[in-house]
């Protein structure tokens, strides 16, 4: 694979002296070439609000916030948070601390000021930067931590001043490719979120992947969905769009059925990259609203984030007239690694195949690869350019993951006879009734392709008898009542889609799934709830 690497390693911008730097990458190797003019950041705000930059705006923005940090004394290894919303301060303070030498880092702007601590103190963070508002949680904070020298307010008079009388010019530090450039904490799906750091050399296979998974041609405008305080958010909204010189569109408020499809209209998006959650919530919004928009400019779909129920798949197909492209990667591997690409037929509920530049496997617990159709742990061979480089102040978490070779991911899945992968579960979520295995995503999409049914998280409930009975938490559609009629449907449904085994014996209706923040089901919290346990880290749980 270092061959393959080795033959493209040319398609991103290195430094004379072979140093690298990712921010150079996304901005300033554009200097003096004709995309300097082009636009690079669209950004909307939740009032309607446009602002445009193009990438010499942003090239000169940013160095101005670098030269204000290397002032202020920030250097090169130098952890830099950024807790801000979905403003353009995020994407362009993120490329100004890479400059800089220093390790980004990002928090999501809803967490608590116990998430806060956590990340801060174990990152050793030096600097933060946030907003008058969101500065109270810091501040809150601030004496239990005693690495923490400044706060920066980016709509704070002061720092307006200042940065005024900042030069725009400012030579970007020439990092080694192993050099960190960002970390972050993963999504605490399953247990205390991990700070995961990677290198500079990773925008190599970011600049690579972003290319061939989401199709994007420098015609497209682009709009990734997720949040900076996620991986996606870093990856493929600041970094790898901006390495191919692609005009990305932000839409900084919340998820909205309307106003999202407003948005895909009004911009004439043609690359949309989004994530299950929210197309789950935009099917159960029916077609009647999505027919209302003229939303044709639309060329390429792509989800990321959770397995893509097949009936998302279906209905983008009917809707928008073509599918969402799934495709799996992890915070710890840094691009995406498996994927629907244009080149390969989509299988509803598949997560694709694995890049011709990846290894990946399905492997048993004696890491052995298994037949294809049979379910293991689904890892990849290492190493590759965009791989976590450490867990931050955790090796013995880091070393955990590789065994025998292989990078083990965590999650469970099969491969089939044509080379696709199908995600089963996160290895903690699979369940055994009766002797067999059943991954708790296939029995929730099964849900979900019923009528009456938004989305669904499903549980292992341990069972005397059978070792653990299935339980299914059903979200309705509005107006539907859940009563025990329904209850009765949904099993036969799922017995006849999946098999006789696989149905849920409970079932509860509820209002709303726990969810991260960043939209994934928290199966670990339905479970310790419905057996009464501690429910753990809840720093990423969505709000009620
Ligand atoms: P934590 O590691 O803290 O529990 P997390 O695993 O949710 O959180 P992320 O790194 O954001 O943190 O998410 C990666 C995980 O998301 C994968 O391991 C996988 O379980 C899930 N995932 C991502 N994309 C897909 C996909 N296309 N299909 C199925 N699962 C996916
Ligand atoms: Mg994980």
């Amino acid at each position: 694979m270092d061959e393959f690497w080795q033959s493209i390693k040319n398609d991103v911008a290195w430094f004379e002296d072979g140093s690298l730097n990712a921010a150079h990458n996304a901005l300033d190797k554009y200097k003096n070439t004709p995309i300097e003019q082009k636009s690079a950041l669209i950004y909307e705000s939740e009032s309607g609000d446009i602002q445009i930059f193009t990438f010499s705006d942003l090239i000169k923005i940013s160095n101005k916030i670098a030269n204000y940090l290397t002032r202020k004394g920030v250097m090169k290894g130098d952890r830099v948070f950024l807790f801000l919303p979905r403003i353009p301060e995020i994407y362009i303070s993120f490329l100004s601390i890479l400059k800089t030498g220093a390790i980004a880092g990002t928090m999501f702007s809803a967490f608590g000021k116990d998430a806060l601590k956590d990340r801060l103190e174990n990152s050793e963070a030096k600097v933060v930067i946030t907003t008058k508002e969101l500065s109270e949680r810091i501040e809150a904070v601030k004496n239990e931590l005693p690495k923490l020298e400044k706060i920066i307010i980016v709509d704070s008079v002061d720092f307006k001043k200042e940065l005024e009388n900042e030069s725009d010019q400012f030579e970007v530090v020439h990092t080694e490719p192993e050099d960190y450039a960002f970390m972050l904490y993963t999504s605490g799906t399953t247990g205390k979120p991990k700070g995961i750091v990677h290198s500079h050399y990773g925008i190599l296979q970011q600049h690579q992947s972003a290319k061939v998974a989401l199709d994007l041609k420098s015609e497209d405008k682009y709009w990734c969905t997720a949040d900076p305080g996620w991986v996606t958010g870093i990856v493929y909204s600041i970094l790898s769009n901006w390495s191919l010189g692609i005009t990305t569109y932000i839409y900084g408020g919340r998820f909205d059925p309307e106003i999202w499809y407003k948005f895909l209209e009004k911009h004439k998006i043609t690359v949309w990259y989004s994530a299950p959650t929210a197309i789950r919530m935009l099917m159960a919004k029916g077609d009647d609203l999505v027919k209302k928009f003229d939303l044709t400019s639309l060329r390429y779909l792509a989800s990321v984030g959770e397995p893509l129920n097949p009936e998302a798949v279906i209905w983008s197909e009917k809707v928008f007239g073509k599918p969402f492209h799934d495709g799996w990667w992890q915070t710890e591997t840094g691009s995406i690694q498996i994927t629907n690409t244009p080149q390969i037929a989509v299988k509803p509920g598949s997560m694709g195949m694995p890049f011709p530049w990846v290894q990946a496997s399905i492997i048993d617990d004696d890491y052995n690869i298994v037949a294809d159709g049979k379910e293991g742990n689904l890892a990849l061979k290492y190493p590759w350019p965009s791989m976590m480089r450490t867990v931050w102040n955790n090796q013995e978490k880091y070393d955990s993951y590789f065994k025998d070779g292989w990078y083990i991911s965590g999650d469970r899945a099969k491969k089939d006879k044509d080379g696709y992968f199908w995600f089963i579960g996160r290895a903690d979520d699979v369940i055994k009734t009766s002797g067999e295995r059943i991954g708790p995503f296939e029995v929730e999409s099964a849900l979900v392709e019923h009528d009456s049914v938004v989305e669904a998280g499903v549980i292992g409930k341990p069972d005397e008898l059978r070792g653990e009975i299935i339980k299914a938490f059903v979200v309705l559609k509005p107006g539907i009542e859940g009563n025990d009629v329904l209850k009765e449907e949904l099993q036969q449904h799922v017995k006849k889609q999946l098999a006789g085994h696989a149905y849920p014996r409970e079932i509860e209706f509820i209002d709303k799934l726990p969810k991260t923040r960043s939209g994934k089901i928290m199966r670990r919290i339905l479970k310790a709830k419905e057996l009464g346990q501690p429910i753990g880290d809840t720093s990423t749980l969505e709000e009620y």
